[in-house]
C-alpha cells in the first residue's frame, strides 16, 4: 500500500484553470506583472481583491478569478505608465482628425 503525499505542495494549476486571467501568465512584456497594467482592478470591500477587467464576465466572488500582482504579464497586457502617453496620441489624433 503506498502513502499519499500529503505535503504534495509543489503542484500549481495549469494556467487554463486560472479563470481570472484572459491570456498564458508569462507571455506578456518581459519583466512586467499584473500590477503594472492598465486592466488590473483592485476591488476593496472586507478584504482587497485583484481582478483583470478583460476577464469581466467570468468573475465570481471566488479566488479563482483573482488575479495576482506578481504574476508575470500576459499577452493582453497594456502598460499602466504608457496610459497617459496613448490618451495624449489619441486626443492628438481625433483633433487632427477634425481639421480634415
Ligand atoms: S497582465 Fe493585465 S491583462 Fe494580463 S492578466 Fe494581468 S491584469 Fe489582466
Amino acid at each position: 500500500m503506498t502513502q499519499p503525499d500529503l505535503f504534495d505542495v509543489g503542484k500549481r494549476k495549469p494556467w487554463h484553470k486560472l479563470k481570472g486571467y484572459p491570456a498564458k501568465p508569462g507571455t506578456g512584456p518581459e519583466g512586467m506583472a499584473c500590477k503594472d497594467c492598465v486592466y488590473c482592478h483592485k476591488i476593496i470591500l472586507s478584504k482587497t481583491f485583484y481582478k483583470c477587467v478583460n476577464c469581466r464576465v467570468a468573475w465570481t466572488n471566488s479566488v479563482n478569478t483573482d488575479v495576482k500582482l506578481k504574476s508575470p504579464a500576459c499577452s493582453e497586457f497594456q502598460d499602466k505608465l504608457n496610459l497617459f502617453d496613448r490618451a495624449k496620441e489619441d486626443m492628438v489624433n481625433i483633433a487632427m482628425k477634425g481639421k480634415a
